[in-house]
């Protein structure tokens, strides 16, 4: 009877104590999982497969760390925040306000990541797919008119350095940084160093490369259209053509659902823009950008417009007033829970910041 008991208290402890090795276990590896995705975040440099395993790498820490209000109070989380979109044109020699030096641009990137900004693309806004570290600020990084200073590719086949891209790449590679930014390119103007970023024999390969490295190629018409003045047939022919040739140069599958609106002249009617149809080839755009306006809503908020989304001209010191004015204003800066399947913010929000949706489709978490 009492070896009996002995056995059955050995077992009781022995299960007891198999079980709390297995959760000992289960946390170490949940921890491990949160230690690897940073690396996997800052390795995603170059390439397809390194994007893709830096995206992998943000899922395994939400797995391993479902948010609570606690864990976004810590991080002083706000998706309600404000979201700039920035706007390039040239990246060179300085010709007008519209050109920033490769040097400029340089410390552009370097103030933006010192100043826990995080890049993301225009689809990731408007896909309400927002994918940056905790305690991170999503930032868009938006290029203009194709010109050969945001890509070009030396003699030797080397990407310029001082290019838009060899900046942003080296930016990626370097850490605290994703290989995210936004081009919108033309297909049909004069100069011809508009189109596509000049060096006609590269085209294809700089899309491509954008594309597999984790930019966003999107539609800035094919010739710089005026879409308030233009006939409606010849703005319906331009967005879809320029959507279909830069699909099929990218290839794969790549489909084109953002634009930046020329000169910011919108159609009478946004429904032009969001979808249509060209002799039998049919397009949509889910988003499409403005040329002022500031910082743009939560994607979160009711105000926010997927078609008129505002943006800021990196001009001067346009950057740092931009800083200036979230240190200022805390409250309004979106700042990631580093969870893009919850959405997590203060109980009270700055009147700013507008109205919150009230359908999110995912859990809402409020301190
Ligand atoms: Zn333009």
């Amino acid at each position: 009877m009492l070896r009996f008991d002995k056995i059955v208290r050995f077992m009781v402890v022995a299960f007891i104590v198999g079980g709390v090795v297995g959760l000992v276990g289960g946390l170490v590896f949940g921890g491990g999982n949160t230690a690897a995705a940073p690396d996997a975040t800052v390795s995603a440099a170059a390439g397809e497969s390194q994007a893709v395993s830096g995206r992998s790498g943000s899922a395994e820490t939400q797995k391993a760390a479902p948010m609570t209000a606690e864990g976004a109070k810590a991080i002083g989380a706000n998706e309600f925040g404000l979201i700039p979109v920035l706007e390039y044109h040239k990246i060179g020699t300085p010709e007008s306000q519209w050109t920033r030096t490769p040097e400029h641009f340089r410390e552009d990137i370097a103030l933006l990541k010192s100043a826990g900004f995080f890049p993301i693309n225009l689809g990731d806004l408007v896909d309400l797919s927002i994918d940056v570290p905790a305690g991170k600020s999503p930032i868009v990084i938006t290029f203009d008119d194709s010109s050969p200073g945001q890509y070009r590719i030396l003699e030797d086949g080397a990407v310029d350095p001082d290019s838009g891209f060899g900046i942003l790449q080296k930016a990626a590679e370097a850490g605290g940084w994703a290989p995210r930014a936004s081009f919108f390119v033309l297909l049909d103007v004069r100069p011809n160093d508009n189109v596509l970023f000049g060096q006609p024999d590269r085209q294809t390969e700089k899309l491509r490369s954008l594309v597999s490295s984790g930019y966003e190629v999107g539609s800035h018409t094919v010739t710089h259209l005026n879409l308030k003045k233009a006939a409606e047939a010849e703005a319906r022919k331009q967005l879809a053509v320029s959507k279909a040739t830069i699909e099929k140069y990218v290839g794969g599958g790549y489909k084109v659902r953002t634009m930046s609106v020329p000169f910011g002249e919108y159609p009478a009617d946004d429904a032009l823009l969001a979808s249509g149809e060209y002799e039998g080839m049919p397009y949509s755009y889910k988003g499409a950008v403005e040329v002022t306006g500031g910082s743009s809503l939560s994607p979160f908020t009711k105000g926010f417009q997927p078609l008129h989304i505002p943006r800021i001209q990196v001009t001067g010191s346009a950057l740092q007033d931009l800083i200036d004015m979230f240190s200022a204003n805390p409250e309004l800066r979106y700042v990631s829970d580093g969870d893009p399947a919850a959405v997590s913010a203060p109980a009270t929000l700055a009147k700013k910041l507008g109205t919150p949706l009230s359908e999110l489709g995912r859990p809402v978490i409020r301190y």
